[in-house]
């Protein structure tokens, strides 16, 4: 789960980390109260699940409240990475000495938190990674031990060569380093760190991705998701209990477990075809989940052919063809649908799904053939 900017900042600010704290406008005209209240120079950001809003035309600074009043009417409704902006942080604007980006992620090749810092931060960061890999620095964290004192203080000479403000920084890096651990995040990050001409450091930005299977025992955290700035089909999917990932295909699948969703995925792929998405029904199925996950795979326009792969154990394939037979009269299905299944109950399925004029195959590979074949309009 990806949260905004603003329920970053507070993350931080929770383990006192300083962050200049600002409000959320929705509207020009709250944008400008809250810049008259703030008083002095601010800045005006768009809340949107993406980076690179600089680079965008998403944040500008504002040096009256007229003024941001002015921003805001410009940023609210951009598009940014296909996002639309619905929400303006307005945040009281820093002067920049030097930008930094410090950074945890959860690292599989690592099996470990790693950290990234570098003193090369700010709007560049990921150019930077690319042409001067050697400017960032990164370190794993034991989690046997935790992030330790003189790690963070490593870390912090890596970032200023002023005592005071590495002091900061390290200090900074311990409190992140819990902000990430108690949000049950897969990577935290600022990109800026700012020092500021007075010598301060202080988060002007902060990006936070959330573990989706951390969230149960986090209410708190899970009441910062915003549906509004999410797929659609995923919220769909998320709320009907589905896993259901979204890509860029044409094939949709319907798949019961996550292995053979992967294998289905994998086989459209060798065959040539290009799935539309990844969905796992789940080990027990019943009709409605069939139906809701038709719902969602014939909202995508791009989809042009339907694959259903289901394996029988736990899961009756009877129950599935039920759900195929309810869902077909309930949505008017424009596209193709290959049904393959195999295991419990088959005999009754392939009865349900003849009688109601579909056929169904057992052998994957067929079927998998024939819904790439459809989908690129080569078979009948
Ligand atoms: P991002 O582009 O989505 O990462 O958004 P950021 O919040 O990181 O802002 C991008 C850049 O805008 C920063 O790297 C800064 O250079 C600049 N910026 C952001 N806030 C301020 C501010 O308060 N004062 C000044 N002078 N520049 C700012
Ligand atoms: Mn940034």
């Amino acid at each position: 789960m990806n949260i905004h900017e603003y329920q970053a900042k507070e993350l931080l600010a929770a383990q006192g980390i300083p962050v200049p704290m600002g409000e959320v406008a929705t509207t020009p005209e709250q944008a400008e109260a809250i810049a008259r209240k703030l008083g002095g120079a601010v800045v005006v950001k768009a809340q949107v699940h993406a980076g690179g809003r600089g680079k965008a035309g998403g944040v500008k600074l504002a040096s009256t409240p007229e003024e941001a009043r002015e921003k805001a009417q410009a940023i609210l409704g951009l598009q940014i990475k296909g996002l639309t902006v619905e929400k303006v942080l307005i945040a009281p604007a820093e002067d920049i000495a030097s930008e930094a980006y410090v950074g945890i992620i959860m690292d599989r090749a690592s099996k470990a938190p790693v950290w990234m810092v570098s003193a090369a931060g700010g709007i560049d960061i990921e150019e930077v990674a690319h042409t001067n890999p050697e400017k960032i620095t990164k370190l794993p964290v034991d989690t046997r031990y935790g992030f330790l004192p003189h790690q963070a203080y490593f870390l912090a000479t890596k970032l200023y060569s002023d005592v005071k403000q590495q002091r900061a920084a390290a200090k900074i890096l311990e409190q992140l380093y819990r902000a990430f651990v108690e949000a049950g995040a897969s990577l935290a990050e600022i990109n800026p760190l700012i020092t500021t001409p007075d010598g301060a450091v202080k988060a002007i930005d902060a990006k936070f991705n959330i573990d989706d299977n951390e969230l149960f025992r986090r209410p708190a955290i899970e009441g910062l998701r915003d549906t509004s700035s999410e797929e659609p089909a995923e919220v769909t999917a998320r709320e009907a209990n589905l896993t259901f990932i979204k890509l860029d295909g044409d094939v949709g699948c319907v798949v019961n477990g996550a292995g053979l969703a992967m294998a289905t995925m994998d086989l459209v792929k060798y065959y040539g075809g290009e799935p539309a998405n990844f969905l796992d029904i789940g080990g027990s199925s019943n009709p409605e989940k069939v139906v809701n996950a038709l719902k969602i795979i014939t909202s995508d326009e791009n989809v042009k052919a339907i694959l259903f792969n289901i394996f029988g154990g736990i899961t009756r394939t009877d129950d599935v063809a039920n759900g195929i037979v309810t869902a077909t009269k309930q949505i008017d299905i424009q596209v193709p649908i290959v049904i393959r299944l195999t295991g419990t109950n088959e005999e009754i399925a392939v009865k349900i799904l003849a009688d109601a004029g579909f056929s169904a195959m057992t052998d994957m590979d067929e079927a998998v053939k024939k819904a790439v074949a459809l989908a690129k309009g080569e078979a009948q």
